[in-house]
């Protein structure tokens, strides 16, 4: 893969952030949201204009209605229908008005944030998520984004091994994968 490491950990984050707030299963098991704010910061944190900002209960809502629009895009690439997944992207870009920001803190070189214009945050994480997944859709490797492919599990990942074949979201998911294989063999 070859997005520059700012890039890749935003879109880790991304993802992270998206298989956190978006209710469904998770490796075999139903998934739902609960208290999700500490994992939040500390996903969020590192990347934020506002590291020490402790979301309200409003503002991790807002996040995560962005996330199931996200998740969304997850979900289009998955199904070869990337029409739906740029147009998806572009919306999210416009409504948080993504604008590139060069930053340089932390001992860190410069690099590009993505910010929404304003200082909501919730709007503001979802511009850099969205960004991150723009950066994805418009590169050769556009479909590194996926769906986890194991029963009852429906999590999102960006794959990002040198040959592309990731299927699953978790070596969790891939072992449940190969046991119930495994256990197929035996019985036929
Ligand atoms: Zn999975």
């Amino acid at each position: 893969m070859n997005f520059d490491s700012h890039t890749s950990d935003v879109v880790a984050t991304a993802v992270a952030v998206v298989n956190l707030l978006v209710p469904g299963h998770a490796r075999g098991r139903e998934y739902r949201v609960t208290e999700p704010r500490d994992e939040l910061r500390r996903l969020l944190s590192p990347r934020s204009s506002r590291p020490h900002h402790v979301p309200t209960e409003a503002e991790i809502d807002q996040l995560a209605d962005y996330a199931a629009r996200l998740y969304a895009v997850f979900v289009a690439v998955d199904a070869g229908n990337m029409d739906d997944a740029c147009e998806r992207t572009n919306a999210l870009l416009w409504e948080t008005r993504a604008a590139p920001v060069l930053a340089r803190h932390d001992d860190e070189p410069w690099h590009l944030h993505f910010h929404a214009i304003d200082d909501a945050w919730a709007r503001n994480c979802a511009a850099s998520m969205a960004t991150g997944l723009a950066v994805v859709l418009g590169n050769p490797v556009y479909d590194r984004l996926g769906v986890c492919t194991a029963l009852a599990c429906d999590r999102v990942f960006v794959d990002t091994s040198r040959n592309g074949t990731r299927r699953f979201c978790s070596t969790a998911c891939q072992n449940r994968v190969k046991a119930a294989a495994f256990r197929e063999r035996k019985r036929g």
